[in-house]
This record gives structure tokens, sequence and C-alpha cells, in this order.
């Protein structure tokens, strides 16, 4: 072998589009240019033996962070989410359009978001954009400037600067969203059932449950399905909670509605009958739900029902967590588990004889596709050289005070992971929380 590479990877357990084979991964300009059977020979200038109990792993995307920044950054900001992200072995995230002021819902909007990112990417960020009441004519510009899809509520969305769109409206910037072929994201929850449902005042973790029932997530999922059926937009649902809808979503796939899913590591790895009165730390909308609504789900996962898995790292500042009186009424509803989510679902997943590779699949190569990232989520030649040094039979404690998000509230405190994210590489180079190497992802273009 002549060719020298930038950086060479070698390992028993490289993550393949054919599972894990013994490989070598030859990186040049930051992609995969090589990957070979392990013995090769291949030379770098740096090369890397990957040790007995390590796995190499496709960077992980996650399509669901919020980062709070400008305008809310003592929530999350870029700084501390993406460094977050690269100890999590993230390598890629898309940033929700709300929760920062402005919330991205204009291109000038978008621009602001852009410049509160420089010198603060540790990993590569895309964007989506907000579609809220009265921006409709804004989306074709958004689509152009780059954001990779749009986010809308079907009912308050806990900030006052984010509206949100009844179905009828929905069905109405879908029919836009055809035009281009752009994507809408909904949280679906209907506004008018949460508001007849009892309200959530007081520290008892089933009362918050039954002010977020699942009817109000079937009954908009339902709209979502059915407005996606009649305009022939791209829908995707956030944050499944309620596996009631998982039927229905399975009908409409076959049924070749363009509709996709995502559930959240919460929902997989926790229960409702494990949360303790006050523990507000587990407050996230749609919520937390029964053990046996969450098997439903994995089995959903299983059988390709639910598209991809992504954390939905929507964290705050501690006292609007209420973590004092453990009002679950008023507390910030929002998990923060982005350098998490990989040893949160690989724990529940082996415990239920789910393999790794099946982890990553929900948490790289599908959310990659549902952003339209064609250079992420696996490991192939031509691929963005972004990749994961992972020991899955290695294990740690949850320290929150260890946690490189901002305010160090989790709701995995104490708890023992399975699976150590020991390296973090980005377009070929060691992640290095000294130097933000990450790159602007834009629609088209990455
Ligand atoms: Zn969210």
């Amino acid at each position: 072998m002549t060719e020298r590479y930038d950086l060479v990877v070698r390992g028993e357990r490289v993550l393949t589009t054919a599972g894990f084979q013994p490989r070598e991964v030859g990186v040049r300009d930051g992609r995969v240019e090589a990957l070979v059977p392990l013995g090769s020979g291949l030379s770098a200038d740096r090369e890397l033996d990957l040790a007995p109990d390590e796995v190499l792993l496709p960077g992980l995307v996650d399509t669901h962070v919020h980062v709070n920044e400008p305008g809310r950054t003592e929530w999350e900001g870029f700084e501390t989410a993406t460094r977050a992200a690269a100890r999590g072995g993230v390598t890629t995230i898309v940033d929700m359009p709300l929760n920062s002021i402005p919330p991205t819902t204009s291109v000038e909007a978008l621009q602001r978001k852009v410049e509160a990112t420089e010198g603060k990417r540790h990993v590569d960020v895309g964007f989506w954009g907000g579609a809220v009441p009265g921006n409709k004519d804004e989306l074709r510009a958004l689509h152009d400037a780059g954001v990779l899809g749009f986010k809308c509520f079907l009912l308050h969305s806990g900030v006052e600067e984010f509206g949100h769109l009844e179905p009828d409206e929905l069905e109405d910037y879908l029919r836009e969203l055809a035009t281009f072929d752009g994507l809408m994201l909904v949280h679906a929850e209907d506004s008018r059932a949460i508001d007849r449902a009892p309200h959530a005042e007081g520290d008892r973790y089933e009362r918050f449950l039954g002010s977020r029932p699942r009817g109000a997530e079937n009954l908009a999922i339902a709209e979502v399905i059915e407005r996606a059926r009649w305009t022939g937009a791209r829908a995707h649902v956030l944050h499944l909670s309620s596996s009631d809808a998982l039927p229905m979503i399975a009908t409409a796939k076959r049924d070749g509605v363009r509709i996709t899913v995502e559930t959240c590591p919460h929902y997989l790895a926790l229960a409702a009958e494990d949360v303790p009165d006050g523990a507000t730390v587990f407050k996230c909308c749609p919520p937390i739900r029964e053990a046996g609504n969450r098997d439903l789900l994995w089995q959903g996962l299983l059988d390709g029902t639910i598209d991809c898995v992504v954390t939905d790292h929507s964290p705050s500042t501690p006292d609007l967590k209420n973590l004092d009186t453990g009002d679950f009424g008023t507390a910030w509803g929002g998990v923060a588990s982005l350098q998490l989510g990989l040893s949160v679902v690989w724990t529940a997943a082996r415990t239920r004889g789910v393999p790794l590779e099946q982890v990553v699949r929900w948490m790289s190569e599908r959310p990659a596709a549902l952003a339209g990232l064609r250079d992420k989520g696996t490991i192939a030649v031509g691929r963005a050289a972004d990749l994961v040094v992972f020991a899955p039979d290695d294990a740690f404690v949850v320290r929150p005070e260890e946690l490189e998000h901002r305010n160090a509230i989790t709701a995995y405190a104490d708890r023992t992971l399975s699976g150590v994210v020991r390296r973090t590489v980005l377009a070929g180079v060691d992640v290095d929380l000294d130097q933000p190497a990450g790159r602007l992802l834009w629609r088209g273009r990455s």
C-alpha cells in the first residue's frame, strides 16, 4: 500500500453497513476513503488501534436538540450543548427553532442563530426552522437558506413567542411545504384535549400524567396522518410517547403516507411507576408513561413503526424546574440527555436483547436520513469520518456535576449505565474541547 492517509483506525469490530466487521478505516480530508479488511496494512500519520473491548461506531446524529441560544443561553448554549454532544458520541446536532429568542422563524432569525454558534461548535450543527401563525410566506425563504425542515406545535409550545397551529392551519402549511418537498416536524398533542384534562398542579406524578393523557397524543397524531395524506407532504411525529398511536401510524405507512416517527431515550428507559412524587427532573411533554407503554414503544421500534431515537434535549435553569417545591404544574417540561442518550438507550436495549448495531441505526443512520444529511450516519467510503470509539461492556455512574450541559440537572443521576464513549472523532480529527471545529450543515449541501 503506497497511499497514505491522515488517519487509520483498526479494529476487530467496526460497524459497517454490513454489521460489525474486522476492518481498517482510512481517512483523508475528513472523509472515509478506505474501508478494508483488518490486516490490509493501511498507513497514516495518525494510527489508532481499538482496544479489545472497543468498537467503532459512526458518530450519532441527534436531530432534536434545544440549544436555546441566543436569548435563553442561561438554559443552554452552543458551547455547552456541543461539548455535551461530543462527550456523548454525538457528532451532529440539529437545533430546534424554539426557546431561543428570537425563535428561528425567519431568515433574519436564522442569521442570529448562525452568529451565536461562532467559535462554539464542538460538533457539526444544522437547524430546523419554525412554522408559526403568520410566517407561512417565510418558509420557502428559510428552506432556500438551508434549514433542514420545519417544526410546529398543535398546542401551546410552552413559550409565548412560538405560537401553535390549528389542524386546518397545519394542513395549509403542509400544502406550502409540499411545493418544495419540505419536511414538517410536529409536536403532536391536541390542545383541546389538554385544555379539558385535569390540571397538573402539585407534586404527584400521577396527577401530572393525567394532565397529558394518551388521548391528546392519539388525536393529534391522527390529524397529522390525515393532513399528510391529503396534502402528500412529508410529516414527522416528534417524541412519540403514546403507544396507542402505533397501529394507526403503521397503517398510514402501509398506505404510503409520508410519515416518520421518533421517540426518545426517556420513554424507552424510564417508567411512570418509578418516578417519585415531586421529582420534576422527569417532567417532559408528552410525559413518560407506564412500563407497559414502554414495552410497546420498543416493539414499535423493532417492527419499524418508529424510525428513530433522538434525545429532545431540553434543559432549563434549576429554578424553572421547581426542584424545591416539586410542583409539576409549573415546572419546565424537558429532560436533558444529550451526553447520555447512547448509553441510556444501550443500557435498556441490552437487557431486552436488542443488539448495539440496531441502536446505532436508530440514533445515527435514521436521524441522518430524516434530516437529509447524506454525508452522515454510517461508516462508509465517501462519508464524513465522524467516528466514535465506544466500549459497550464498560460502565459508569452518572454524576450530574460531570456532565457538560449548562445546568447540572439530569433524570439519570446516580444511575449506572452501560457503554462508555472513549473518543469522538469529527471529520477525521479527535474532538478537542479547547478547539471547536464543528461546521454548519445546510440542506442539500451536507
Ligand atoms: Zn423538543
